[in-house]
């Protein structure tokens, strides 16, 4: 479908909608949008974001399939709760702003949740119109409108006015007559969220991913002096050292970042804390009378199989941290930072970060790679928009099939992987049928690099330093429902609480942690004035 003719039907669905004559059955017959996309070959050799986002008539035209469920069952998908039919019907109302502001009453992070939150199984899982076309892929694209409005929420508008589009929403039109909307970059240009005055508080948050970015703007908006710890030289978790800049444009973190710093949240990097400080150091000490520990899953499992201590031999964590964060991606022409120069690569596992790790090596010049998973693709954990991109762009995956062992050569570096043949039995603890090596299956792979994307753990350094902190047998902090632990004034969240789970999840108990820590920050001061 062309633009010309995308202009023209949103113009006769609007016509139909203010006519009264928009139902049910012609919102269902309208095309699901495509999202534009980089050519597949194109970028196999760069970095820049994949999924390109929608145009302002794709997104209303997509927004207009929305059949603005009175029971809005999309809305039990979303960990967080967005009043997703609002937000929908006023994009396709074109007011974008107010879309936004809908969607921030329950989420900082649009802009990242529009693009890695697992939407597929979450919100877009319930819509009707997907099961009303029994499929899910045929759902509306709410993770693809949220983007749309996060990243353009007052450029479109601009953009959308006199170009013989169809009318905007009256409010849309006085807001931007009031000079509210100057997108410079493609982004939507928001104001600085408006602090308290002074509590005379002072709160640690110790790492700086989506939890602890959403925890440290709630604090710091009740006026509490707030100082973000972070192990890393740049602040963000996962969103800037694993999920690369094809998936999550790094600018995007570092406006959250730059927001929080202008809110006057204090980031202090290359700060690790059981190791620079403790926590008990932080709150007897250094004065902090709350903290919020979302120091994430960082540490990589590893299958324990021959060869695994091999030159060659990567985890996924090491691997994206130095293709994403130190940029080994530019090694010799701009960056230091030396990474394998893989022809033949095997990547092991199933789920995002092993799509990641495979389309990562596709960019840095791999000639095969090779994406070696127990079970089927069926019960890949990984997004299925991430699957399907790992296959345009090249990745052979080998399914029913796990090492066995590494092979290394005289000098000690990886030559190739043996590797097991599977078939699926009996469901297991976690639902999904289990895999069964079939004896006997051996097979070899020539290989020069092998990245092992299996999952992460907790890293016990926290546990280690603090004892009076509560854990479960995994290494993960326990919690009650408010996120606070066993420890007076300190509160956990994220993957550190929930094992390694999603951007959403952690940024949903960021969100609680910080509810909870301001309530009884709130009683101590009253107590300290009494
Ligand atoms: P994290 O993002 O894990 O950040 C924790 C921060 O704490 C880090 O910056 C770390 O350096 C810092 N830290 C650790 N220890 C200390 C210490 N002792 N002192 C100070 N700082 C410390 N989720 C999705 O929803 N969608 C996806 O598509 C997706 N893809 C992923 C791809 C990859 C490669 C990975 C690894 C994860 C992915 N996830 C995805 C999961 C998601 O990123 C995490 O669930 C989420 O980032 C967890 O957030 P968090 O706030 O717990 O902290």
């Amino acid at each position: 479908m062309t633009n010309e003719e995308r202009r023209k039907l949103l113009r006769d669905l609007l016509a139909k909608k203010d006519s009264g004559g928009l139902k049910t059955k012609d919102r269902l017959a309208i095309p699901p949008q495509e999202m534009p996309e980089q050519d597949a070959t194109a970028r196999r050799r760069n970095v820049s974001e994949v999924a390109l986002g929608y145009t302002e008539e794709q997104a209303r035209i997509e927004a207009m399939r929305c059949l603005q469920c009175r029971n809005a069952l999309c809305v039990e998908g979303c960990p967080v709760r967005i009043r997703i039919r609002e937000f929908v019907g006023a994009i396709a109302q074109g007011d974008y702003q107010q879309a936004l502001a809908i969607i921030k009453e329950n989420s900082l992070l649009p802009a990242v949740c529009g693009r890695v939150c697992p939407q597929e199984v979450q919100c877009q899982e319930k819509c009707t119109v997907g099961l009303s076309l029994k499929d899910v892929s045929k759902a509306v694209s709410i993770g693809r409108l949220e983007r749309f409005v996060a990243d353009r929420g007052g450029e479109a508008i601009l953009a959308l006015r006199g170009e013989g589009v169809p009318p905007l929403h009256p409010a849309a039109v006085r807001r931007q007559d009031a000079g509210e909307t100057q997108g410079r970059d493609g982004l939507a240009t928001e104001a600085v969220p408006a602090v308290a005055p002074p509590t005379g508080m002072k709160v640690a948050i110790i790492g700086s991913g989506p939890g602890g970015i959403v925890a440290a703007a709630d604090t710091r908006r009740a006026g509490h002096e707030v100082t973000v710890f972070e192990a890393f030289h740049k602040p963000g978790g996962v969103m800037v050292y694993g999920i690369p800049e094809f998936r999550l444009p790094k600018a995007i973190v570092q406006r959250e970042i730059d927001t929080l710093r202008k809110m006057g949240v204090k980031i202090v990097t290359n700060f690790i804390v059981g190791r620079t400080r403790t926590i008990e150091q932080l709150m007897k000490e250094d004065g902090f009378d709350a903290v919020y520990i979302g120091v994430g899953a960082g540490l990589p499992s590893f299958m324990n199989v021959e060869g695994e201590s091999l030159v060659g031999v990567y985890s996924a964590n090491e691997y994206l941290t130095r293709a994403n964060l130190m940029k080994a991606y530019q090694f010799g022409s701009g960056a230091d930072t030396p990474i394998a120069m893989s022809k033949r690569v095997a990547v092991v596992g199933g789920g995002n970060v092993a799509m990641d790790s495979a389309r990562t090596a596709v960019r840095l010049g791999a000639e095969k790679v090779y994406l070696i998973y127990r079970r089927t693709e069926k019960e890949m954990p990984a997004r299925v928009e991430e699957v399907h991109h790992a296959k345009q762009e090249g990745v052979d995956f080998h399914l029913l099939q796990n090492p066995k062992r590494i092979i290394g050569d005289a000098n000690g570096s990886v030559v190739a992987i043996e590797c097991l043949r599977y078939e699926l039995g009996e469901p297991d603890a976690s639902g999904r049928r289990r895999p069964v090596a079939i004896p006997g299956s051996e097979f070899q792979i020539d290989v020069d690099t092998v990245i092992i994307a299996i999952g992460n753990l907790a890293n016990p350094l926290i546990r280690q330093t603090t004892p009076s902190l509560g854990f479960n047998k995994w290494g993960n902090i326990i919690v009650d429902e408010s996120c606070k632990t066993s420890m007076e004034g300190v509160y956990a969240g994220g993957d550190i609480v929930l094992g390694a789970a999603t951007v959403i999840l952690a940024m949903g108990q960021g969100r609680i942690a910080a509810a909870a820590m301001n309530e009884s920050l709130a009683r101590k001061r009253e107590r300290r004035k009494s």
